[in-house]
């Protein structure tokens, strides 16, 4: 399967690629995920991409197709790969059509996880990031058992600078503006489908299966 995920922050699209990469052992490819890590190496296109991160902006377009490039050459894509969050704006789609033609691994669907704007405020200011292992939570729908502890592994949990709320009003404006039109983009190529993205996180991976016919 070579899917992109497309929908607002908040939408719910990590959560999905991560059920979807367990039931079909294909890698997901977060440039969020990506560039964070790079941040917290201190890397030069780490500390690049912090400024525009900390404002909720776009990271410029050279950056991020340079790195996922080199992540869609690695090996373990050859069997499909989920792409999560990237692309942001019709330059990377049409960049990524073109990598994509040259790599032969061409995209099988879009898929858009569509939430209605004043649930993503609630879900975005209440998210909560384990510190060690990575797992989220949300103060107001999933809440942690004791407070500022990961259910899991008991590490630390914080909220991510870009999840403050002027940060977060930007972040959903930028979407507006430069992301969402992908969702017309991706319709003219006829690989467009859409689920909504609320109730409990099973009840829409069901609805994300069908979706994708239950491939
Ligand atoms: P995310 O976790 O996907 O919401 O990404 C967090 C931040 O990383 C965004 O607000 C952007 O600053 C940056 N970012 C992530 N993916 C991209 C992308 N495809 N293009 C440009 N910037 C990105």
């Amino acid at each position: 399967m070579r899917l992109v995920l497309l929908g607002a922050p908040g939408a719910g699209k990590g959560t999905q690629a991560k059920k979807l990469i367990e039931k079909y052992a294909i890698p997901q490819i977060s440039t969020g995920d990506l560039l964070r890590a790079a941040v917290s190496a201190g890397t030069p296109l780490g500390k690049e991409a912090k400024s525009y991160m900390d404002k909720g902006e776009l990271v410029p377009d050279k950056v991020v197709l340079g790195m996922v490039e080199e992540r869609l050459k690695k090996d373990d894509c050859k069997k499909g790969y989920i792409l999560d969050g990237f692309p942001r704006n019709t330059v990377q789609a049409e960049a990524l059509d073109k990598m994509l033609t040259s790599l032969k691994m061409p995209l099988d669907s879009a898929l858009s996880v569509d939430v209605p704007f004043e649930d993503l405020m609630k879900r975005l200011t209440g998210r909560r990031t384990c510190k060690a292992c990575g797992q989220m939570f949300n103060v107001y729908f999933n809440a942690p058992k004791k407070e500022g502890k990961c259910d899991k592994c008991n590490g630390d949990l914080f909220q991510r600078d870009d999840d403050k709320e002027a940060t977060i009003k930007k972040r959903l404006e930028v979407y507006n503006s430069q992301t969402a039109p992908l969702m017309d983009y991706y319709k003219k190529k006829g690989i467009l489908k859409a689920v909504a993205g609320v109730g409990s996180i099973d009840a829409i991976f069901d609805k994300v299966c069908a979706a994708l016919g239950g491939k």
